[in-house]
């Protein structure tokens, strides 16, 4: 399939140097966004068309677009990564662009072909490279791919029209000054996902069914909710935005890594996905399984638990200190960081910077290193 070509609109009055260097300086998550963002509307009966790079700005909805009333919205989360021969690598990208389109079938959209969404990435980058911080460090420019609903009426029916759309914004490194545990609230009332319902879709209402557990856990000075099953609210879902790894000693020394299987309605994290491999290549048994809370609670307190952590894209992997619940709560270990976490976390890091070999081939190139002179 040859490469879509989009439009390039540059931005009449871009960020100066200077402000782009004082934003990269300290760059936080999410609260600064590039120059310019990718655009591309979907027909029916037409198809994909008009792929266009234009300045970052408001996007102008009819108050009747469909998404605004029965929330056909999805997204997805990636990082740009400066290698150190000046070029931009995304990791796993054709993995994001497999999920999104999944993540459309689900939600009854147009699925855009995984070619047009890593063109998209590309295009957008061409022309914001400078926003991509320096090689080396764990800093990155996160990319946001999302698709909306945007044909206009109240009926209740799968939209017509979409425009796809990605956003850029520069992204420090999640622990400052070292690896720091979290404290988890371990939810027992209110549920993520249902076997059967949106779990395994990325999609705003997932998150939006979050916010409340989300607050609550925070009163309990909890940074993050992990999720039990809907049906018996037993078994380990995950958490909001992050999924769960627990690593388990044997009396004989032998160790365990395990997460919950993808049978129900975990979401399946590409980070998941790149852990599991990682940890079979350092000789760690890996097991999908189904873990229970209480087998959470019960190992940490006989000492078989000794590292929980979460992992995703934004944070990468986060190592778990204490889990509270209506109960009561438990310190997993000595509430540092765990070597199995630290291990892992130093070896898929190192992958993403480009300071390792890339054994599975996970690394795409998205903007080619600039020609030597
Ligand atoms: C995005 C997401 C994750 C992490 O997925 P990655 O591909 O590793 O970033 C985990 N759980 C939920 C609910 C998510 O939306």
């Amino acid at each position: 399939m040859s490469a879509p070509q989009f439009t390039v609109n540059p931005h009449p009055a871009p960020a100066s140097p200077q402000r782009r260097a004082e934003v990269l300086a300290d760059p936080g998550f999410g609260r600064h966004m590039t120059d310019h963002m990718v655009t591309v509307r979907y027909t029916e009966g037409t198809g994909w068309h008009d792929p266009q790079v234009v300045p970052y700005g408001p996007l102008t909805l009819d108050p009747s677009s469909m998404v605004l009333h029965y929330g056909q919205e999805i997204f997805e989360g990636l990082k740009a990564y400066r290698q150190p021969d000046g070029s931009i690598a995304s990791f796993r990208p054709d993995a994001n662009a497999r999920r999104f389109a999944g993540s459309a079938r689900r939600l009854a959209m147009a699925e855009l072909p995984e070619e047009l969404f890593l063109e998209s990435l590309s295009a957008l980058l061409a022309v914001d490279s400078e926003w991509v911080p320096a090689a080396g460090g764990e800093d990155s420019l996160y990319l946001r791919p999302f698709m909306i609903a945007t044909e206009v009426g109240l009926g209740v029916r799968p939209s017509s029209e979409y425009l796809y759309a990605v956003l850029a914004s520069p992204a420090g490194p999640y622990f400052t000054g070292g690896v720091k545990p979290m404290n988890v609230w371990l939810e027992t009332e209110f549920t993520r996902a249902a076997l059967g319902g949106t779990g395994t879709a990325k999609c705003g209402g997932n998150y939006a069914a979050s916010l409340l557990p989300q607050a609550i856990g925070a009163k309990h000075g909890c940074a993050q909710v992990a999720y039990l099953d809907a049906e018996e609210r037993t078994w380990i879902d995950e958490m909001g935005s992050n999924n769960l790894f627990f690593v388990f000693q044997g009396e004989d020394g032998s160790v365990e890594l395990a997460t919950p299987d993808l049978r129900g309605s975990v979401l399946a994290g590409i980070t998941r996905d790149s852990v599991i491999a990682i940890a079979k290549d350092l000789g760690i048994t890996v097991v999908e399984r189904r873990i229970s809370g209480k087998e959470w609670l019960d190992g940490v307190a006989d000492g078989r638990l000794t590292e929980v952590f979460g992992c995703g894209t934004a944070a990468v992997i986060t190592p778990i200190g204490t889990v509270k619940h209506t109960g009561g709560e438990v310190t997993v270990g000595d509430g540092e960081p765990g070597p199995v976490t630290l291990q892992l976390r130093e070896a898929l890091t190192a992958i993403q910077r480009g300071a390792a070999p890339d054994p599975h081939g996970w690394m795409r190139t998205l903007v080619p290193a600039p020609a030597s002179v």
